[in-house]
């Protein structure tokens, strides 16, 4: 079956003339269209774009002129990101109509090396969520279980992967945006570096925060996607020219003393003891490749989530400013008597409940009198947060912990509950704050048959050893070889 083949594989297909971009893309099409009435996973769903791309696919492989491993292969992108021509929402009613100008760097890398695009997938308004409820274009449904989230907010990407309606796809990791759904799908995730993959035309969220990376059914696969989009560009200025290293060419060495660190705080009151055990089993997994498990301390990991509900949304809060409805998004319905009352009516109207609330505590964080009790205050303990990483990483090579404290909620269970939310992130914000690379595997189902996630951290820029990490598990596992039956 076409749907079942990984990245790797589909590619290798083209190569060899197995079989044509345009029949991968019909695959592809026929399941996204069809599920998306149960799941949900995609905003805006592109045939008419894919079957061009396609058959440009086609033709280049007819000569034998591919343009690299990833041409010819459908996957899709997270509707932050801009697509020149393509309806990109943001997830949000203010940007309703909004057809960008222009593709957001990652999209051209990716066009450029021959990407079929399915489709724009669904997320959290502007990002801001990690359920993928808080779309105004409604929830994206688990693959696993219908009645419960994807997790967010690149809930589309990761279930795009999971329902097997593209070979891999494209979020943002703010938070803990990619590595949660992955999580929740039971797919591979990876947050880059912050700075490793260019911002240019993705919807700001937290400007010091933001990162995009890739979704896949294996590690390996997300190898071949980080190599086509890392690198500087002109367009970010945050993009160091850190050179891209080859990430496939080193998976395959052994993991013989590898030295894994194990944060106690993120084995505490609240974690799932089924998801712990469950994890705990894969750190087992790693001992025996090798690996030697090293107790350690993150001290400052309990106000991550506090100081991260600062700076976020001091940082939304500016970037949501220039949505006033007046050069594109949307146009206020009724009389609108003057520019002010417009303002009003447009952000009243286009924004959602907690986009809203987001946009109030940051401009409270930041207003005079209390910027130094907050937003100073945060950055510092961000600092320290990044210390306790710094210094462990002298003793370990990387990190391992749960991704979250749970499995995939059920929908509505904590959309009216802010706090229960944002306690999911819990174990994804750390690593956001200290700008390092974060990758999550799936390592088991629990007894609902709900898929666990594994994160792995790795020091800034070391991509190449976190996908050694998890492409070894991979070699010696099956959990991501499994998929809903759809
Ligand atoms: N769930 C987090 C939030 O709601 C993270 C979001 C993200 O990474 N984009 O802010």
């Amino acid at each position: 079956m076409l749907e079942n083949l990984t990245l790797k594989e589909a590619s290798a297909g083209i190569r060899e003339k197995k079989f044509k971009p345009s029949e991968l893309a019909a695959a592809m099409m026929d399941r996204a269209e069809k599920q998306n009435a149960d799941l949900n996973v995609y905003i805006t769903t592109t045939r008419t774009e894919a079957e061009k791309l396609a058959k440009e696919a086609d033709a280049r492989q007819e000569k034998g002129e591919l343009l690299g491993l990833l041409d010819g292969v459908p996957g899709a992108l997270k509707d932050i990101i801009n697509t020149q021509g393509v309806l990109t929402t943001s997830a949000s009613k203010i940007l309703s109509n909004f057809v960008p100008p222009y593709n957001a760097t990652v999209a051209e890398k990716l066009f450029n090396a021959g990407l079929v695009l399915t489709g724009k997938t669904n997320t959290d308004e502007f990002a801001c969520g990690g359920s993928t409820e808080y779309s105004a274009y409604g929830p994206t449904r688990n693959p696993w279980d219908f009645s419960r989230v994807a997790g967010g907010s690149s809930g589309g990407s990761a279930a795009a992967v999971a329902a097997q309606s593209a070979y891999y796809s494209i979020g943002t990791d703010t938070g803990g945006s990619i590595r949660l759904p992955a999580a929740f799908c039971g797919v591979s995730g990876l947050k880059v570096t912050y700075g490793r993959v260019s911002r240019s035309g993705v919807t700001a969220m937290a400007s010091s925060l933001d990162t995009i990376g890739p979704f896949a059914k294996t590690v390996e696969d997300l190898a071949m996607i980080l190599q086509t989009i890392a690198g500087s560009d002109m367009k970010d200025s945050t993009t160091p020219r850190v050179a891209v290293p080859d990430y496939s060419s080193g998976l395959n060495s052994d993991l013989q003393g590898l030295k894994i660190g194990v944060p106690k705080e993120y084995f505490v009151e609240g974690l799932d003891p089924e998801v712990e055990k469950i994890v705990r089993a894969a750190m087992v997994d790693y001992e025996k490749l090798g690996a030697k498990l090293v107790p350690i301390s993150l001290p400052y990991t309990k106000y991550a989530v506090a100081i991260y509900y600062i700076i976020m949304p001091a940082e939304l809060s500016a970037n949501l400013a220039r949505y006033d409805g007046i050069r594109f998004g949307l146009k206020p319905e009724g009389e609108v008597t003057d520019i002010v009352e417009q303002y009003y009516k447009t952000r009243d109207q286009g924004f959602g409940q907690e986009v809203k609330r987001r946009i109030l505590t940051g401009n409270y964080v930041l207003s005079a009198g209390y910027f130094d009790a907050y937003y100073r205050k945060a950055m510092k303990v961000r600092t320290l947060i990044k210390a306790d990483f710094e210094n462990a990483f002298k003793e370990v090579d990387v990190i391992m912990t749960p991704v979250s404290p749970g499995v995939a909620f059920k929908v509505g269970e904590k959309s009216n509950d802010p706090l229960a939310m944002y306690l999911e992130d819990a174990f994804t914000i750390p690593a956001s704050m200290a700008g390092i690379p974060g990758l999550s595997v799936p390592c088991g189902f629990n007894s609902n048959g709900l898929p666990v996630g594994l994160q792995i951290l790795a020091p800034q820029f070391a991509e190449d050893l976190l996908l050694k990490v998890g492409h070894q598990y991979q070699m010696h596992t099956d959990w991501h070889k499994k998929f809903p039956a759809l």
